[in-house]
């Protein structure tokens, strides 16, 4: 037992694998060993593997956020048309920044438990020439649901505009193929489905964004906000723009290393087999998704929608305190609950674990809940998954 805490089953960041907590404890080095050099070569090889691209990654020295920030600071030009689709928190947020660094905000907003229709976008685009770049957000974690990334990207190509994708929490769990679906900006974190630490931003980047990039005169340099610095002095000198996080670069190895190894399909896969054992168990239990459909789940972690008698931090804290299971609140999403499988807690019994859990909690709260025809109903999908009846 870990300070009182047996399971995490949190949003991210996420339990990480004995692989994973060994190297990170690995001796810190000197940031100009040769050895510390071909790790971060190596790690940029892997991370483009994970990205499905061959376009240039960068690897920003902060959370996932330095790095979202980073891109729409550089690739906003003052007055630029941006349409920003906003189907949760993380979209809604993006807007707000569009419109600091100074883009003439576009936007499509749908409740926070519904995705935004490709068609909507090719109709909006239509309307409204001059759309240069679009915002979106892959896999919306406060809500649990996903937009339709591929789609959208073949839209955005087809106008002519450019693509900014937040991809936190999805890239190394779901589907995502940057140069299929012909993304140009696209950022991602360790600390979601990779199960590595909290502390780097990867990102892919394309020729076009990169020039885009550099004709901008509101782009940061000499900054740690930087992304120009780091293609000017890493890509191009050999040189740290400053010393990176030594530590959290051999975690983010590590991570990759064992996704590749598991494979990208096979990680895919595990992660849809979890979301279906834990949907089959919040149903069973008479408990609601949270997304106004299945279709727009997201593989990574499933949102449940709690009874107005109860409050979605009240239930976190429930949960956490009596049962050792740490589930994420709805994060300003609305009143829900997530179980996230995600990472190395999508896997077997972690789900199971999650909906036990979660069930007493909310009997314990007084809400009504089949706490055993949800475990019933979750074992039965596990038993069918590993080819056996229950
Ligand atoms: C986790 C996450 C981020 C990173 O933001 P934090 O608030 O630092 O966790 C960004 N976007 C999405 C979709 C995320 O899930």
């Amino acid at each position: 037992m870990i300070y009182d805490l047996d399971f995490t089953l949190s949003a991210g960041p996420v339990m990480a694998t004995p692989r994973t907590q060994a190297a990170l404890g690995k001796p810190i080095m000197y940031h100009y060993d040769p050895e510390f050099f071909a790790t971060f070569r190596r790690v940029e090889k892997k991370a483009a593997q994970v990205f499905d691209t061959k376009n240039q990654i960068i690897i920003m020295q902060g959370e996932a956020i330095l790095a979202l920030e980073a891109a729409a600071r550089s690739m906003v030009t003052p007055g630029m048309k941006v349409l920003n689709l906003a189907q949760g928190v993380f979209g809604k947020g993006m807007g707000y920044w569009l419109t600091s660094f100074g883009a003439e905000l576009h936007e499509i907003e749908v409740p926070y438990n519904e995705a935004v229709d490709p068609q909507q976008v090719e109709e909006y685009l239509k309307k409204n020439p001059g759309i240069e770049m679009i915002t979106i957000v892959h896999s919306e974690t406060p809500s649990g649901t996903i937009s339709d990334c591929g789609a959208i990207g073949k839209i955005a190509k087809k106008h002519g505009a450019m693509t900014l994708v937040d991809a936190v929490s999805s890239v190394g769990g779901l589907e995502f193929q940057t140069d299929k679906w012909g993304l140009d900006v696209c950022v991602t974190g360790a600390q979601k489905c990779l199960g590595g630490p909290a502390g780097i931003g990867l990102m892919s980047i394309s020729d076009r964004a990169e020039k885009h990039m550099r004709a901008n005169p509101n782009a940061p340099r000499d900054s740690f906000l930087s992304i120009l610095d780091w293609y000017d002095k890493w890509l191009g000198q050999e040189r740290f723009p400053f010393t990176p996080s030594v530590s959290d670069m051999y975690g983010v190895e590590s991570v990759l290393d064992q996704v590749l190894e598991e494979g990208l399909d096979n990680s895919i896969a595990r992660h849809a087999a979890s979301a279906r054992v834990t949907r089959a168990g919040v149903q069973a239990m008479g408990l609601e998704l949270w997304p106004a459909n299945e279709a727009i789940t997201a593989n990574c972690l499933t949102s449940i929608r709690l009874p107005d008698a109860v409050n979605d931090v009240q239930v976190r804290d429930h949960v956490r305190n009596r049962y050792g299971v740490m589930l994420s609140s709805g994060q300003g999403a609305g009143n829900l609950v997530r179980i996230a499988h995600m990472g190395p807690s999508a896997n077997g019994l972690y789900p199971v674990v999650g909906l036990s859990a979660l069930g007493q909690g909310l009997r314990d709260l007084g809400v009504t809940v089949d706490v055993g025809a949800g475990v019933d109903a979750a074992m039965t999908e596990l038993a069918t998954q590993r080819g056996g009846k229950k």
